[in-house]
């Protein structure tokens, strides 16, 4: 119940008389008030509008001589007596409904765990793909005294429109601002938005914690203990903007763990944080403007990981900014997950891979598949942007890492490029994203230079020529290098690659096509162009029609590279000049395994309902497959699929079933391109990328099969 909600379901007498004057509980209208109860206290209580009073206060009241002491007293005793609490909302606006802001709930468990007024704060998580109206109206209905947001560049445009209309409809309510993008601007934030009340800066736990107390204890003076609470930003009464001091970093053994309660995490990412900075100095980031770096001790990160542990959440996504930036910790750390491994659950980090030794290296190859994932930051390939960016990176080690991780098999990478940076034109660019690609990473992420505000690129950005868009997330234009127009073409590239590499369902087709394309990155060039041209980017696809536009594209470059006359087929072997039919010939197989391909891509993700228009009727083996349904033990959700011996060896399957069947069922055991049945088995699934498993049954006997 806040202090206003309170208010309103109370009758309250006009005059400031009793209501009742059996009842312990008289209401006074505070306009009223003002001719009895010293101005202070009006003052005070205007800010919540109306309040209640028992009479125990009024009497009080009576006897206090200070108005600032009856001020306090009065606001403790009667809130508490009377039920009436203050109601301070944490607001956090995700950008999707399955991450969890750490933010908010680390500062309201540091809160409650200082403070003896454990419930004046809650929580409220929101994402930016709800109606904007919607949360409005949500936090209309909490009714919150004081309402505070944390800022990231993906939510703060959304923030900076609902804090208008929530001010016009509480206007009571002090708006408070907090995370890294208000933090490096702060004065300018509160210049530009007259509805906020002031910003907290930087690390939040201690300022909040402070902050909240102000509020709370609504002191005689309020303003004179926000001057006390360091590192915010506020407007006075006076309507001048106030900065206080900096406070010194916190030790991270001081911060409470936030996971208590793992129901309220249910079907989230678990973020975890067991350090906080980076030794570190990449221009563009913020995690460089102070290169220290705090580490939470290892005991305590221990017993918390094994909390995750024991609860068996899907994934835990440390939010450190280079985990592996102190070797003993590192190998301690990925020692104990691998030792307490409990099966199920993932760790997600972002290492800096040419740090890894082989200890470390050592320790992840010997750990299950899917135990560990790893994000890396490459960026560019290109040496003189690595340089101009400050960016400490190895990259003939990162490549020997990414590879040694990679010929193992059981880890996740994720390699991430930033188109946009000094020094890399297009042509460089395309070099950098070939390099990456030819690492063979499980994620490749093309992201673009955002230039934030606090950040040494920032400072530096008139130098390098980088125009950038005024509001978040501050994304690259042009720069000296790069133009608009290129900038637009690698933003439909990027489309491309998250549709059809990141996905990963087009994992055998995508390698396939590949071999018709000088490099990889002319591979999503010309899906983009297909895109492009074909006006597929302003529509919306269902998961079929993206196989049928990737198909469709596919075909159309195998038919161009065949028909080229300077074609070569798809082994390397120059075609015979002139010779059409040997071309149509190379030409149709090489369809005919792209087709294959696909369908196998398609099945081994989902046992889709409708069969797609490029794959073969299976109508007439519907016998067969009921058959070897029972013979083979599948389960009821299985397909079964007819492929090519040579499609299932280029999707790294080998063909070994016994030649004596082979003989029994084909009765062409030299058949250069026999037909395999395959069984897709959904209820066992890889945890590394989600793929059914796959089996071999037997050569198929087409004509028999009919028969059946
Ligand atoms: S980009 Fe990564 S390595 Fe560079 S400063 Fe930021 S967190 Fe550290």
């Amino acid at each position: 119940m806040s202090l206003r909600h309170t208010a309103n379901d109370i009758g309250l007498s006009p005059n400031g008389k009793a209501l009742d004057s059996d009842s312990s509980i008289v209401g006074v209208r505070v306009p009223q008030a003002q001719s009895f109860i010293p101005r202070m206290i009006a003052r005070d209580f205007l800010h919540y509008r109306t309040i209640c009073f028992g009479a125990k206060q009024i009497a009080m009241m009576a006897d206090e001589k200070s108005p600032a002491r009856i001020s306090h007293r009065l606001f403790a005793t009667s809130c508490s007596e009377m039920g009436i609490k203050m109601k301070i909302l944490l607001t956090a606006v995700n950008s999707k409904y399955i991450h969890s802001n750490l933010a908010v709930y680390s500062l309201k468990a540091y809160h409650d765990a200082h403070s003896d007024r454990k419930d004046t704060v809650e929580l409220a998580e929101y994402t930016i793909n709800q109606l904007q109206e919607e949360i409005i109206k949500d936090i209309y209905k909490k009714q919150p005294d004081v309402l505070a947001f944390s800022c990231y560049i993906w939510n703060i445009e959304m923030i900076h429109r609902m804090i208008c209309e929530l001010k016009k409809i509480l206007p009571d309510t002090d708006i408070w601002l907090g995370g890294p993008e208000v933090s490096y601007d702060a004065k300018e934030v509160l210049k530009n938005h007259p509805q906020i009340k002031g910003v907290m800066i930087g690390e939040g736990e201690q300022t909040f914690c402070e902050l909240a107390a102000c509020y709370e204890n609504f002191d005689e003076n309020c303003e004179k203990e926000l001057l006390k609470v360091r590192q915010i930003c506020f407007r006075s009464q006076t309507g001048e903007i106030v900065a206080t001091p900096y406070r010194e970093l916190m030790n991270m053994d001081e911060l409470p763990f936030v996971y208590q309660d793992m129901r309220v995490f249910e079907h989230k990412i678990i973020y975890y944080e067991s350090s906080r900075g980076c030794p570190f100095g990449c221009s563009y980031c913020l995690s460089s403007v102070s290169r220290s770096v705090r580490f939470r001790s290892l005991p305590l990160v221990f017993a918390e990981l094994q909390i995750f542990l024991d609860a068996k959440v899907p994934q835990v996504k440390f939010v450190d900014r280079t985990f592996n930036c102190n070797h003993e910790r590192t190998l301690a750390l990925l020692h104990f997950l691998r030792t307490h491994d409990n099966g199920v659950t993932n760790f997600h980090f972002e290492v800096a891979a040419d740090l890894l030794n082989e200890a470390e290296l050592a320790e992840i190859a010997a750990m299950r598949e899917g135990l560990v994932q790893l994000e890396i930051g490459v960026q560019s390939t290109n040496l003189q942007t690595i340089e101009a960016i400050d960016r400490t990176m190895n990259l003939e080690k990162l490549k020997k890492v990414v590879a040694s991780v990679h010929s193992v098999g059981n880890v996740h990478q994720h390699l991430d490029l930033i188109a946009g940076l000094p020094y890399e034109n297009l042509e460089r660019f395309e070099q950098s994203f070939n390099d990456v690609y030819n690492m063979q990473p499980d994620q490749l992420q093309l992201g673009f230079l955002k230039v934030l505000k606090g950040s040494k690129m920032y400072q530096n950005a008139k130098e390098y020529g980088i125009v950038y868009i005024d509001t978040a997330p501050y994304e690259v234009l042009y720069t000296k290098w790069i133009s608009y127009a290129d900038v637009l073409t690698l933003k439909a590239v990027e489309e491309m690659v998250e549709l059809y590499y990141n996905s990963r369902q087009y994992v055998q087709s995508l390698t396939y096509l590949r071999e018709f394309f000088d490099t990889p990155y002319a591979m999503f060039a010309y899906l983009a162009d297909y895109y492009e041209k074909n006006g597929l980017f302003a529509v919306k696809h269902s998961r079929m029609t993206r196989y049928q536009h990737f198909y469709d594209a596919a075909k159309l470059r195998i038919m161009q590279v065949q028909k080229a006359p300077d074609s070569a087929d798809f082994s390397g072997t120059q075609a015979e000049s002139g010779c059409e039919k040997t071309k149509d010939m190379q030409m149709e197989a090489q369809l005919e395994l792209f087709t294959e391909l696909l369908i196998f891509d398609l099945y081994e993700r989902e046992n889709l309902k409708t069969r797609p228009p490029f794959a073969p009727d299976l109508q007439p083996y519907k016998n067969v497959i009921r058959e070897m349904a029972v013979v083979y033990a599948m389960p009821k959700t299985a397909h079964f699929e007819l492929l090519s011996e040579r499609t299932l060896q280029k999707a790294g399957i080998s063909v070994d079933l016994p030649e004596r069947e082979s003989q029994k069922q084909t009765g062409r055991p030299d058949s250069p391109n026999r037909r395999i049945w395959t069984a897709f088995d959904y209820e066992k699934r890889s945890c590394l990328d989600y793929g059914a498993a796959v089996y071999l049954l037997a050569f198929a006997d087409t004509a028999g099969d009919k028969k059946q």
